[in-house]
């Protein structure tokens, strides 16, 4: 749980420093077309404004259906009998909170299917994934599995909560700081190769033009790595994560597939700009102060909410998880217009830094416009979506960036 919210606190922030926004791609076979002449976007047709009020509508659902789930485990008392069963059988405390963690999860695992599997219809039938409904549930099986990594962090809290009834979050947090940056630099070696294969950039003109790219931008002895992502979704995408020894750029598959040699130089031109200023390193520094923070809160919140639950003894008793749980989720919920903003301030730099080392603006544009012809980005977000979910600038505003004052488009 606290790991979960710690996280996703950084990977809100920065370990997900895709290229695109809210994005996905309208047809897989219309690989490389040539770049439009007229460098504009017009308003958003029918079917993009519909797809894009659809995932706004299921993300603001799936929060409310998440706390409702929680509301639902409370009330049928799940939480008084799990913990009655597990105080029965286990003596050690920890294996007790390790195992409360572990089913509380698959609850919050299964209550998630039925809006999950909305969504995945919905970017099926925008013929978006390219997955069948056996590898979607089989990725949502292994998330969980995943997620267990949590439970040892989990006990370590609830022994915390009982030792240090005062101050166990900032104990917490001290406990987590290391999880958080180990989490981070063992991610992309230990976790995403569950899910893609990932291979070196092949020889060629590409991967020269790339390593030259590289040494100008002042990157040294970076990883580029491929991912075979076309076999879940026809998205385009690319990414720095990592940090440390295991820092690197990825690219995924669709993307080299469709765009022209000078589009994906530019965006890994972007891409080298959130690997030179550190952007996974500061993510992960404002997600910590932002845990920090956090925790303080959640202990104010739990105490309050538990005052509705008598038959819960306290913060440190497991039935309390699924409430804590739930402080959370509205937690994350809040903090979210702190994250995106911070997100997006990373993706003007990452912008900037990316026109200046290739001078490839038009190609930069052509690139952004290729997420909205083909992935449907939004090209005018309410303004509100944008303050609160956009960890990526509107795409007519990076656009307009691209071109503006750039020698190459005049
Ligand atoms: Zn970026």
């Amino acid at each position: 749980m606290v790991l979960r919210f710690a996280l996703i606190v950084a990977v809100l922030a920065a370990l997900s420093c895709a290229i695109d926004a809210q994005v996905a791609s309208e047809s897989p076979a219309s690989a490389k077309p040539g770049v439009r002449l007229e460098l504009t976007v017009p308003p958003a047709s029918p079917v993009v404004r519909r797809y894009n009020d659809t995932t706004y509508a299921l993300y603001f659902t799936n929060v409310a259906w998440s706390l409702l789930g929680l509301l639902v485990f409370i009330r049928l008392r799940f939480n008084l009998r799990l913990r009655d069963a597990l105080q029965q059988r286990f003596r050690r405390p920890m294996v007790r909170a390790a195992l409360f963690f572990a089913g509380l999860a698959l609850w919050t695992a299964i209550w998630a299917l039925p809006l999950g599997f909305i969504g995945y219809l919905t970017e099926r039938n925008y013929g978006f994934a390219t997955l069948g409904p056996g590898m979607w549930l089989t990725d949502r099986l292994k998330h969980y599995v995943i997620g267990l990594i949590e439970a040892p962090l989990v006990a370590a809290a609830y022994w915390l909560i009982a030792i240090r009834p005062k101050m166990w979050w900032l104990h917490v947090w001290f406990v987590l700081l290391p999880f958080m940056f180990v989490g981070a630099m063992v991610y992309p070696v230990l976790i995403d190769p569950m899910f893609n294969r990932f291979t070196p950039l092949a020889e060629g003109k590409l991967r020269t033009r790339i390593e030259l790219l590289a040494a100008q931008a002042g990157v040294r002895g970076a990883t580029i790595e491929v991912a075979d992502k076309s076999k879940r979704t026809t998205r385009l995408n690319a990414y720095v994560t990592g940090l440390g020894p295991t820092r690197r750029i990825v690219i995924w598959d669709t993307t080299l597939a469709t765009l022209s040699e000078d589009e994906i130089v530019a965006i890994v031109g972007h891409e080298m700009g959130h690997y030179v200023l550190r952007h996974v390193w500061w993510g992960l520094v404002a997600g910590a102060v932002m845990a920090l923070v956090l925790l303080r809160v959640l202990d104010v919140m739990v105490r309050r909410l538990l005052r509705r639950y008598p038959h819960i003894r306290g913060p440190f008793d497991l039935a309390s998880m699924p409430v804590a749980f739930f402080a959370i989720a509205i937690l994350l919920f809040v903090q979210q217009p702190i994250a995106a903003s911070f997100s997006r301030a990373q993706e003007r730099q990452a912008d900037a830094f990316g026109l200046r080392v290739t001078g490839l603006n038009k190609a930069t544009a052509a690139a952004f416009i290729r997420f909205v012809d083909r992935d449907f980005a939004d090209p005018d977000p309410p303004a509100f979506i944008v303050w609160w979910m956009y960890s990526h600038p509107p795409i007519r505003e990076r656009i307009a960036s691209a071109l503006n004052g750039s020698p190459e488009s005049q």
